[in-house]
């Protein structure tokens, strides 16, 4: 296996170096497999080069972190959050490096980089420090006269973690700190679009952690991604992406019967009821519908507005979109970034343009590529659609927001749950009755009340429906990555 060296180190910009070394079984080691240009989505530009692991390197991955469990497993709860704490202190030690790299590779504005995604990002590491020490379960006790049954809570093994690229470091954290602090090992795939920042904090997570507990692959979906899917050794999988991603991965998964955890895409509705706060709706669905240019599975994209609000809506939204700043020079002027790809800039625009030659869908404003550098797409806001309009049916994720009226709050109910995803979900009324009427029936994983888009750490995340199953976040998340086991001991003779 090749040592990786300092000339793998490109530079972005003068203080950016860009590292991309692997990390397999303790070594940073160059990929043997194809070579890829990672890009900058925000000018076109090639960034550098990735070797995919080989294939022969994705083995030596799955092996070394099937060597490591049987020590990781037996470390007690407070060595793993010792070192989870660690790793929480590196990322933040390094947040404007990483940030910088996950500006450069995602053409997010760098100053919610840092804010937004690092800061989340630290903060899952050492909730899970602390979560791993804390858990808690069932009684131990006598259920057969002569026995006394005990449960625990044990890890499963190697997991195989495959992440998108809508917030690289972020879903790093969310898939590896549950997964260590549970006492499994792993094998990571970032997005072959976006691994930049989990290959810089390679060296930390080396230097950290026993060899062979977190390995670090890079590759596409079809070669590296399934042969960790289909390798006997891995116990688990745990997938951010696509549906189709997640009904591969499953028939794939069936073959060896692993767990499969998946986060898998949204189509978030918002009822707007007609007593709503309007400025604070449209302050909410101008930055929840368009954060992150909508590359967010929880995108605040489906709007239902009640008849009695929906005109002011649609003129107070249409104004508000249309002053959304993107592809400025000045980084703290930006407010969204570019979609990944021309490829996802071209599937939006194809959306949009699809919805648009029907007669009822009114553009309110955007629906049109940017012209200038970058693969960016104008926020996009569309009134008129239909509950059986494809824009409102299949998930976009770009930066566009449907708008549908409703008179009642029933036929809004029905057609925010006629969807096959599940994940999340608002309400806006300040009816207190309504809004708990109303939350008690969305079929979503989650639901805010005048509100959208806040995580918690300590909240579970994850959907219903084809949006998957599995939580991340949260101590449900510890359980997904753990399995219950039954000791059972039989008493010897009566005590005399
Ligand atoms: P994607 O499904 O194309 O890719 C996700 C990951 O899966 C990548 O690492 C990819 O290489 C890998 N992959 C693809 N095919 C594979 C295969 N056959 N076997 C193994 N691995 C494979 O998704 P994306 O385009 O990177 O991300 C966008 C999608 O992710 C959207 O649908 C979005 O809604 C979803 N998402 C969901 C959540 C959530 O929490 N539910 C969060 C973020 C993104």
């Amino acid at each position: 296996m090749a040592l990786a060296h300092k000339s793998t180190r490109k530079m972005a910009g003068p203080q950016t170096p860009l590292c991309t070394a692997l990390l397999i079984d303790g070594e940073l080691v160059n990929g043997q497999g194809r070579v890829e240009p990672i890009l900058n989505p925000a000018t076109g530009e090639v960034l550098t080069q990735i070797a995919e692991a080989s294939s022969e390197q994705v083995e030596s991955a799955i092996f070394a972190a099937h060597r490591a469990f049987s020590s990781w497993s037996r470390t007690t709860p407070q060595q793993r959050a010792n070192l989870l704490l660690a790793i929480a202190d590196s990322l933040e030690q390094q947040a404007d490096y990483l940030a910088r790299l996950e500006a450069l590779n995602c053409g997010k504005p760098l100053h919610l980089a840092r804010q937004d995604d690092l800061g989340a990002s630290v903060d899952v590491f050492r909730f899970f420090a602390g979560a791993v020490r804390c858990q808690h379960g069932q009684l131990s006790g006598e259920y057969l006269p002569g026995y006394t049954s005990m449960v625990r809570r044990d890890p499963l093994g190697v997991v195989a973690s495959i992440a998108p690229w809508n917030y690289p470091i972020m879903m790093a954290a969310w898939k590896i700190a549950p997964a260590l602090a549970a006492g499994n090992t792993l094998v990571f795939k970032p997005s072959e679009h976006t691994p930049l920042s989990i290959l810089a904090l390679a060296p930390s997570l080396a230097q950290l952690l026993p060899r062979g507990v977190i390995n670090i692959v890079c590759g596409g979906g079809e070669g590296v991604g399934s042969h960790l899917v289909s390798h006997p050794k891995v116990r688990m999988v745990s997938l951010t992406g696509d549906i189709v991603t997640g009904q591969k991965i499953l028939q794939a998964a069936a073959k060896t019967l692993k767990r499969t955890h998946l986060e898998l895409g949204g189509k978030a509705p918002v009822i707007v009821c007609d007593d709503a706060d309007l400025e604070a709706v449209v302050e909410g669905v101008r930055s929840y519908g368009y954060y992150n240019a909508g590359q967010d599975c929880t995108a605040a994209c489906r709007v239902y507005a009640q008849a009695g609000i929906h005109d002011r809506l649609v003129a107070e939204l249409g104004s508000a979109v249309s002053s959304l700043r993107f592809a400025s020079k000045r980084d703290a002027d930006n407010e969204i970034g570019p979609l990944i790809s021309t490829r996802q800039r071209d599937r939006v625009a194809s959306f949009v343009e699809r919805a648009l030659s029907q007669p009822h869908i009114e553009r309110i404003t955007g629906a049109a590529v940017h012209s200038g550098a970058g693969f960016y797409y104008q926020p996009t806001l569309l009134a008129g659609c239909r509950q059986n309009d494809e824009i409102v049916q299949r998930e976009v994720f770009g930066p566009v927001v449907t708008v549908t009226r409703f008179e009642q709050l029933e036929q809004a109910l029905d057609w925010a749950n006629d969807s096959e995803y599940g994940l999340a979900s608002s309400v806006w009324t300040q009816n207190l009755d309504k809004a708990m009427q109303l939350a008690a029936r969305l079929q979503y994983g989650c639901t805010w009340i005048n509100s959208h888009f806040m995580l918690a750490s300590e909240m579970p995340h994850g959907g219903l429906k084809r949006s998957g199953y599995g939580k991340d976040l949260s101590s449900d998340s510890l359980q997904d990555y753990s399995v219950v086991r039954h000791i059972m001991v039989r008493h010897g003779n009566e005590l005399k």
